[in-house]
């Protein structure tokens, strides 16, 4: 596999077989928009690709659950708050509440769930360890009861966005409390967006952790002191992973603390679609308006990672076709069956197996992988059987779900899910109430160790 290192700026070999693999989580103060999700997605395909690798992938994602400081620089508002009110909520039932919608979301896309997600409000106490190492080196000052990461005590912070340090100062807003622009808080205890509900005790007083804290303290709190692969959106490269690097290798004395570094470009809406008042663009609006989110998953598909996506209505509306065209063509296939388990590559068609691997190990791409699937599932010489087989291997990375029967729609899916949470309440009387529900609407639902499935 060859894939892009930020970090390098250039095209790397990836050679372990073992991925420590760290991905930045949402902040849940609202829905996820759809470009947000397209980070997600990128992930996704990079995740699947090293396990269609027969690599062995821990994936940890934080949720940003301590909202204050969501902007790209280390202030702005104060998202949590601004979402209880708006909602007359609490900030912890925003956070749940978002958290959940962006599961939802996850598994509609068919995003695999992460191995391990984590709180930022469940690791307070790694946090505060975290600074008080950087402390005990150094590396920290504290003025009017906040406690500052020093950017001039690290070399090399301006090297992961290729940028001087000089340069690196109009990212953030000025602080006048700093000793240079670039520092950044890692515990407020003087904060000024008020009162807060979310404020813990810390050696340095009550109060809650700056951002960039939450993500280097879980990473190595679940991956230890090396990370194989760091990803995230490309507008965390210059300040976010940049004030996560530094605080990293400072506190654990590790360098380099990230192999590759991995980021995924923004969605770009036409100007028709910014004029128009609903651009505010979720997986909800897309479902609302007819499609479905794996529509959305093969639009992303067809884009490099590292290139901006165009989205359009139009767009979309041709990749649902395509979806459907390639689903409908894959159901006609006549097949002895679906494959479970390991595929004996050894007995595939050589050509197809190679054409995809080497597009999807050449820096994920997806559009030419996309292609090879196009090709294959309609080559007359290969049997329809094997074609078949070829299908369900290669969306084992593509995520399309083409092997399955029909897409179930959300709403069965919603209806699975609350059954589930009543078995798992003991409330069965609920539990079959929903069962009857949803066998009305044409499903048989069944229950599994892991869950359930429908039939
Ligand atoms: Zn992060």
């Amino acid at each position: 596999m060859r894939l892009y290192n930020s970090g390098s700026r250039t095209r790397e070999l990836f050679k372990s077989d073992t991925v420590n693999m760290y991905a930045c989580g949402p902040t849940v103060y609202h829905y996820a928009h759809i470009g947000n999700l397209r980070t997600y997605l990128f992930e996704d395909f990079l995740r699947r690709t090293f396990e269609i690798n027969g690599k062995t992938v821990k994936h940890v994602m934080n949720i940003t659950d301590v909202g204050h400081l969501t902007s790209d620089a280390d202030d702005g508002e104060d998202k949590m708050v601004k979402g209880a009110k708006r909602e007359g909520k609490t900030v912890w039932q925003i956070a749940e509440f978002y958290t959940n919608a962006f599961l939802d979301d996850i598994d509609k896309l068919n995003i695999k769930r992460p191995t391990i997600m984590c709180k930022a409000t469940d690791h307070i106490e790694q946090q505060i360890e975290m600074i008080q190492q950087l402390e005990q080196g150094g590396y920290t000052y504290e003025v009017n009861g906040n406690v500052y990461f020093d950017t001039s005590k690290f070399d090399r912070y301006a090297d992961l966005a290729n940028l001087s340090f000089d340069s690196m100062q109009a990212r953030v807003e000025s602080d006048n409390a700093k000793r240079q622009p670039q520092d950044f808080v890692l515990w407020f205890t003087n904060s000024k967006f008020g009162d807060q509900d979310m404020q813990w005790d810390s050696p340095w007083g009550r109060g809650y952790p700056g951002w960039h804290i939450e993500c280097s303290a879980m990473a190595s709190h679940y991956l230890g002191n090396k990370i194989d692969v760091h990803c995230g959106g490309i507008d965390h490269l210059s300040v976010h992973h940049t004030n996560e690097l530094a605080q990293s290798e400072c506190a654990l004395g590790v360098q380099p603390w990230v192999q590759f570094w991995m980021h995924g470009e923004f969605l770009v809406t036409t100007e028709k679609m910014s004029k128009s008042k609903n651009n505010f663009l979720t997986v909800s609006t897309l479902e609302e308006s007819g499609y479905n989110a794996l529509d959305y998953r093969y639009m992303t598909l067809l884009t490099h990672y590292r290139k901006p996506l165009q989205f359009s209505w139009d767009a979309l509306t041709s990749a649902k076709h395509a979806r459907e065209r390639l689903h409908k063509k894959v159901q006609g296939l006549h097949h002895a069956g679906a494959l479970v388990g390991d595929v004996k590559l050894s007995e595939l068609n050589e050509s197809y197996v190679t054409r995809f691997m080497s597009a999807v190990n050449d820096d994920l791409n997806m559009p030419l992988a996309i292609a090879v699937l196009h090709d294959c599932v309609k080559d007359h010489d290969v049997s329809e059987n094997e074609r078949y087989i070829l299908v369900e291997w290669m969306d084992r990375v593509l995520g399309l779900n083409l092997t399955l029967s029909q897409v179930i729609p959300p709403k069965i899916i919603e209806l699975a899910d609350q059954r589930l949470k009543a078995r798992e309440q003991e409330d069965y009387a609920r539990s079959d109430m929903l069962r009857d529900e949803i066998l009305s609407l044409g499903y048989t639902i069944l229950d599994t160790k892991e869950g359930y499935i429908f039939k």
